[in-house]
């Protein structure tokens, strides 16, 4: 049973990792496993910050300096890393979110609410629609259809990032997706 002024998550380590269809690329995602429960502090973070939680088969992800984080029960999750030295930095700033939002939740009041999904031609006419298949993906149509899945991360579209005339697009795509 855990006391009410405990933290509700502990020191953890992490590994990193290159997303299996970006194994071209420099940047990396990182992993940590958690001996904790962290899953009652989801509908606290869903009232604070702007997220797409699921309730159902709990996870909620969030955007975090650039980084996209997804929080399951056991398992931390943080995309587009440089190195372990910037992700130690990010699970650190995390880990004193999510303690710091739990040991706040007396104040919170716990949004259950789930975002809807984004549709799917809304994210591809801001898709470059070249159909390179950088991301994995046969067409931009498929990935398109994957990041309303929330199967797909936007950094898996390259072009994205790359070319300074996508920028506005990947602007309002980070806005739409997350
Ligand atoms: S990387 Fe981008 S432009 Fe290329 S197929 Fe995938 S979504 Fe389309």
């Amino acid at each position: 049973m855990r006391d009410a002024d405990d933290e509700i998550l502990g020191f953890f380590g992490f590994h990193m990792f290159l997303p299996e269809c970006r194994s071209d690329e420099e940047r990396k995602s990182a992993e940590a496993t958690l001996k904790e429960d962290i899953s009652p502090v989801f509908p606290y973070i869903n009232a604070r910050i702007k997220a797409y939680y699921n309730p159902d088969f709990p996870f909620i992800r969030f955007k975090w300096k650039g980084h996209v984080v997804t929080l399951h029960p056991h398992k931390i999750m943080v995309s587009n890393l440089m190195d372990s030295q910037e992700a130690a930095e990010i699970f650190k700033e995390l880990r004193l979110f999510i303690n710091e939002t739990w040991l706040a939740r007396d104040k919170i009041k716990p949004s259950f609410e789930v975002r809807k999904k984004p549709p799917v031609p809304e994210i591809l006419k801001r898709l470059p629609k070249t159909n390179c298949g950088r991301c994995g993906y046969p067409s931009c149509v498929a990935f398109a259809a994957a990041l309303s899945d929330d199967d797909a991360e936007l950094a898996s579209c390259r072009p994205l990032y790359e070319e300074e005339k996508y920028q506005q697009a990947r602007k309002e795509l980070e806005e739409l997706i997350l």
